[in-house]
């Protein structure tokens, strides 16, 4: 790549609170030659407001895959620009990794400009763990699909994230609530950076209860924070959960490498399991 190529920005812009668009990411809007926008007439709100004339083109998840090698050339003969999506971080639950990946491979330089992300600001206010932490974006919209995802999350140790759209918010946690159990503790993050904005962080009978009662609370934008399934203590029961994943395991594998693989799966400590795998193979 020739050093005169230009650079592609990754531009964050608020969820909301219009002041949470950087000073950088401000300057950089305003220097671009043209601003790729996952829709431009919503991005155009953005812009008058801050006084930016750059010219904008639309790239959004319909017309990526070929709208990314015309970007392309015309940043490799020097063009700089900037990529915006609706709200919040483009790539994450938002379209560009098609054409951060082709400006990569073209060897353009790509520059991210962090800033608003509603994953990161819900779990920065969630009370939860978050040393290590999951982010699955959006859960299947069929409850099916969403209750075989959810099912599949049942035992992850981490802390996870799903972004949910408000008509379903109430179906989801049901979904939650019946799979993950009336313990588990979830927190909802509604309308972020916004007037409305609502952290309520419950176990999931209760939070069931809560959004079912306030319609207001199914209304807005929203993040789910899933606290992981805790560790048991020491010499209590095996938890079911943790119980099942064993059981599948030890029908295909050796006790050795079955309760290895539960420990990864459900947190439970691997000595612990593999003496119970013993016990059930008659093997202790
Ligand atoms: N790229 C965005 C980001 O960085 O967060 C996410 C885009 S995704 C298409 C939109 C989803 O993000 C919404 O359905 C909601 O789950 C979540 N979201 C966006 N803004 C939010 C806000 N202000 N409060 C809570 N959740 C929000």
């Amino acid at each position: 790549m020739s050093a005169s190529a230009g650079t592609l920005y990754i531009v964050a812009t608020p969820i909301g609170n219009l002041q949470d668009l950087t000073p950088r990411a401000l300057e950089v809007l305003r220097t671009v030659q043209l601003i790729a926008a996952e829709d431009t007439r919503h991005s155009a709100r953005l812009l008058q407001h801050f006084g930016v004339t750059t010219p904008t083109t639309a790239c959004h998840d319909h017309n990526e895959r070929d709208k990314s090698q015309r970007l392309i050339e015309r940043m490799c003969a020097g063009e700089d620009m900037a990529l915006i999506s609706d709200a919040g971080t483009p790539l994450i639950s938002d379209p560009g990794y098609h054409l951060v990946r082709q400006a990569r491979e073209a060897g353009i330089r790509v520059c991210p400009v962090p800033g608003a992300c509603a994953l990161i600001a819900a779990l920065s206010a969630a009370g939860l763990p978050s040393d290590r932490f999951a982010f699955e974006g959006f859960l299947p919209a069929k409850s099916h699909g969403r209750r075989a995802r959810i099912q599949a999350l049942a035992a992850e140790p981490r802390t996870w994230m799903v972004y949910e759209a408000p008509h379903r918010l109430l179906e989801c946690l049901e979904d939650m609530l019946a799979l993950l159990g009336p313990e588990r503790h979830v927190v909802l993050a509604r309308e972020l950076t916004k007037t409305f904005e609502t952290i309520k962080g419950a176990p999931l009978a209760e939070l069931v209860g809560w959004v079912r009662s306030d319609s207001d609370q199914q209304r807005g934008e929203c993040v789910l924070v899933v606290e992981g399934m805790p560790a048991l203590p020491e010499g209590d029961g095996l938890d079911p959960e943790a119980e099942r994943v064993l059981d599948i395991l030890l029908t295909e594998l050796p006790v050795k490498q079955a309760s290895s693989l539960a420990a990864q799966l459900t947190g439970v400590k691997k000595n612990r399991l593999y003496q119970i795998a013993l016990e059930k193979t008659g093997k202790a």
